[in-house]
């Protein structure tokens, strides 16, 4: 084996177009209701620019709601199959800051927006992040139903390993805004203009 034919890093880059969509955004988002109208925005124009799925997720101070990353879904345009939403989040933030525990020492508590709960790899990534809380523009059967994805075999008492751990969990901000993102999603599968990349299907 030679290690030049290896690749060296994993590289989750997040879309150019995100430059413009968050020009008028500013860099505090004081209330829970706009951050989660954000991530609906986002992942909304993340499926149609072909990025990948229709998520995204943020990462804000909790207190003061000042923005820290934003991430959506570049399995498609990385071909790595761990470009989640809140794994872009995550990763950005935690990089901007130069820490792998958001809830470390010295630092503000942080938290983390997505459009639809957490699949099985997010629901882990999430709980090793630092993050003191998780908050969700909805959570449901919605999302398989509508997007096809499969989002794994997910603990019924997840809400509550999340809380145990010290972080809270707040569900259902902007549900019908979420559900719309999928319903257009759906139509966009159902006439050829969008694709669901699931590795293993049932
Ligand atoms: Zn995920």
């Amino acid at each position: 084996m030679h290690l030049p034919h290896l690749a060296r890093a994993v590289t989750l880059e997040l879309p150019a177009w995100l430059d413009d969509e968050l020009a008028d955004v500013p860099d505090v988002i004081p209330t829970t209701e706009d951050r989660v109208a954000l991530v609906n925005r986002l992942a909304d124009r993340n499926w149609r620019e072909g990025n990948g799925g229709p998520f995204a997720a943020l990462i804000a101070e909790r207190a003061t709601g000042r923005i820290v990353s934003v991430g959506v879904n570049v399995v498609l345009a990385s071909n790595i199959s761990l470009g989640h939403a809140e794994v872009t989040a995550i990763g950005t933030a935690q990089s901007r800051l130069g820490a792998w525990d958001l809830g470390g020492a010295g630092l503000p508590e942080h938290e983390l927006v997505v459009n639809w709960r957490p699949c099985v790899q997010c629901y882990g990534a999430a709980m090793w992040s630092g993050i003191t809380s998780l908050v969700l523009a909805g959570h449901g059967p919605e999302c398989e139903e509508l997007t096809t994805f499969d989002e794994g075999p997910m603990i019924d008492t997840w809400v509550e390993a999340f809380e145990e751990r010290g972080i809270s969990v707040t569900l259902d901000v902007a549900k019908a805004d979420a559900v719309r993102v999928f319903e257009a999603y759906r139509d966009a599968v159902d006439t050829g203009g969008a694709v669901v990349y699931n590795a293993r299907q049932a």
